[in-house]
C-alpha cells in the first residue's frame, strides 16, 4: 500500500447494448466509493462513452478502449483524442493485448497514441503483459520493460508522473487463472524500476500501475495491499453492477 490514490477500472470490451449501459448504471447509482479513496473508471465500447459521462455518476470516470492518433481527417471508423477530451472522456485504454494481437498494434503504435492523449488532454492507460509462453521463459520483465520503455518513447517525466499503466499478463486475462499477488507486486515493480531509471524517482513514485487479469471481488483485496499494485483494470467482473460493486466494498 502507497500514498498513490488507488485506481479501480472495468473494461468492459465488446460487450453490452444501450440498455444493458443503463441497467449498469442504476445498479451502481448512489453506491460508489468516496473519491477521496478510490478512484472509479468503466471502459467502454465507443458507442457508449458519452451516454456514461452524462448519465452516469459524476465519481465514475470513463475511459475509452482505443483511440487513433491522428487528429481530424480522413481516417474513416476511427476516433480521435480531441474527441474523446470534448466529451469530457477521461481515460483511454491504449495496447491492451487483445489489441495487439487482433489489430497489430505495435509499440510504436501505442506511443502515438499516448502522445495524441496527452496532447488532447486525455490520460492513457498504457497495457502491457507477457504470453504464457515469455512467461514460462523467464522472460516476463524483459518483455514488460521493453513494452514500456518503447511506449514511452519521448513522453515528458510530468506526463508519466500522470499516466496509468496495466500490467496484465496474457495468461491470466480471461482464464481465471489470477497471477498470485507476488507475481503482479513483482512485476509492477519492475515496471515502477523501469520508470526510475528512465525519469526519476518522484515519476516512478507518482506514476500508478494497475494489475489486470481474471480480478475478482474476492481476490481483490490481497492485490491492493501489495506496495507496487495501485489498482486493478477488470473485464468480466465489472459487468455486472454488483461484482463491480463488489470489487469497490473495500474502499466503503
Ligand atoms: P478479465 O478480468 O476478464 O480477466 O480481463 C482482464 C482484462 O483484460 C482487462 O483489461
Amino acid at each position: 500500500m502507497s500514498n498513490r490514490k488507488p485506481i479501480i477500472a472495468g473494461n468492459w470490451k465488446l460487450n453490452k447494448t444501450l440498455k444493458d449501459v443503463f441497467a449498469f448504471l442504476a445498479g451502481i447509482d448512489g453506491k460508489l466509493p468516496s473519491e477521496d479513496k478510490v478512484e472509479v473508471a468503466i471502459g467502454a465500447p465507443a458507442l457508449y462513452l458519452v451516454p456514461l459521462k452524462h448519465h452516469g455518476d459524476k465519481k465514475l470516470k470513463v475511459a475509452a478502449e482505443n483511440v487513433y492518433y491522428k487528429g481530424f481527417g480522413a481516417y474513416t471508423g476511427e476516433i480521435a483524442a480531441e474527441q474523446l477530451a470534448a466529451e469530457g472522456i477521461d481515460y483511454a485504454i491504449i495496447g491492451h493485448s487483445e489489441r495487439r494481437e487482433y489489430f497489430h498494434e505495435t509499440d510504436e503504435d501505442i506511443n502515438l497514441k499516448a502522445k495524441a492523449l496527452f496532447a488532447a488532454g486525455v490520460t492513457p492507460i498504457m497495457c502491457c503483459g507477457e504470453s504464457l509462453e515469455t512467461y514460462e521463459a523467464g522472460k516476463t520483465a524483459e518483455w514488460v520493460t521493453s513494452q514500456i520503455t518503447n511506449g514511452l518513447k519521448d513522453l515528458t517525466a510530468e506526463q508519466v508522473a500522470n499516466l496509468v499503466i496495466a500490467y496484465e499478463p496474457i495468461w491470466a486475462i480471461g482464464t481465471g487463472k489470477t497471477a498470485t499477488n507476488e507475481i503482479a507486486d513483482e512485476t509492477c515493480g519492475v515496471i515502477r524500476d523501469v520508470v526510475r531509471k528512465l525519469y526519476d524517482d518522484a515519476t516512478a513514485e507518482s506514476v500508478r500501475i494497475q494489475y489486470g487479469g481474471s480480478v475478482k471481488p474476492e481476490t481483490i483485496e490481497g492485490l491492493m495491499e501489495k506496495e507496487n499494485v495501485d489498482g486493478a483494470l477488470v473485464g468480466g467482473a465489472s459487468l455486472e453492477a454488483e461484482s463491480f460493486l463488489g470489487l469497490l466494498k473495500m474502499y466503503h
